[in-house]
């Protein structure tokens, strides 16, 4: 637990299901003030605020796109509206689907580049706004992946996008270091959550995964969530600019485990 998180304003979003889910949880065990974006009802983001309310925690949920200017817009005057600040802004939502690159049509690459990299932008953007407008010290993390490092055969578009996550992340964490904000990335790895759902119900899918990672074993979202607190909270106070990966050690070439390779 971090003390100095007490009653700081955050925004996650996509953060109905998956590791949004967790962190959403995480900063409310926090006592933060946690502003639930969700982008469809089928998510059910009530039974979230319900669970964080019945826990003691202050949450509200606000429907959005994160591809869609005036939401994102419409995410920090809500935050400001609801709980009269922005302190830690989580771009979470994001997509992926498999397709051999020579058939990936214009549209599918359009909609991820457009969730993935474009709605962190805006997200970046409003909030860095927000605090610059505002002086607050503020702290905007981005979830990326071990695909902003690792290539991704029928992934392209995700991993282009999760590649230029990484880039925008640090020249904003240049940018905006004088004023005291903070852009990190986290990098999770293969994590237990609804955008693997189909491939981990599968054994054989579910092993070949985690021969990629060296601790032997699939992340859980709660994982993610400690590395987003530790991020947002004053014991990260010097750490901008830089990606946590939080992979079980996939990006560090598994095939060289035992001195094979
Ligand atoms: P998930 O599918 O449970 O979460 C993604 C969330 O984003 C969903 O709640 C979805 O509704 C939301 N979303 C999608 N499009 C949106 C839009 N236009 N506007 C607002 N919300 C939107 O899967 P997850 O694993 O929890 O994914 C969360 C993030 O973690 C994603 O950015 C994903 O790329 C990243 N990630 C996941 C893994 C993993 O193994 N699970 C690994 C690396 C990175």
């Amino acid at each position: 637990m971090y003390a100095d998180l007490q009653g700081k304003v955050v925004i996650i979003t996509g953060a109905a299901t998956g590791i949004g889910k967790a962190i959403a949880k995480r900063f409310a065990e926090e006592k933060c003030k946690v502003v639930i974006n969700y982008f469809s009802e089928e998510e059910n983001p009530e039974e979230l605020l319900k669970e964080i309310e019945q826990g003691g925690g202050t949450a509200s949920i606000i429907q959005g796109d994160v591809t869609k200017e005036e939401d994102v817009e419409a995410f920090v005057k809500f935050a400001h509206d609801t709980y009269g600040s922005l302190d830690i802004y989580v771009n979470n939502a994001g997509i992926e689907n498999e397709v051999p690159s020579e058939r990936l049509s214009l549209e599918d690459w359009n909609k991820v580049l457009n969730t993935n990299l474009t709605g962190t932008f805006l997200g970046c953007r409003e909030a860095a706004e927000y605090m610059l407008k505002n002086d607050i010290k503020g702290s905007i993390i981005n979830i990326s992946s071990v695909h902003e490092i690792i290539p991704w055969p029928h992934f392209v578009h995700y991993a282009a996008s999760k590649g230029g996550v990484k880039l925008l992340m640090e020249s904003l964490a240049l940018e905006f270091a004088p004023d005291g904000i903070r852009v990190n990335n986290i990098a999770p790895g293969a994590i237990d959550t609804p955008i693997n759902a189909e491939k981990f119900s599968d054994p054989e899918k579910k092993k070949g995964v985690e021969k990629l990672i060296p601790l032997g074993y699939i992340g859980e979202p709660g994982q993610i969530a400690s590395c987003a607190a530790f991020l947002a909270s004053e014991q990260a106070g010097y750490v901008t600019g830089t990606t946590l990966i939080a992979d079980g050690g996939m990006t560090k070439y598994p095939g060289f485990q035992a001195g094979k390779g």
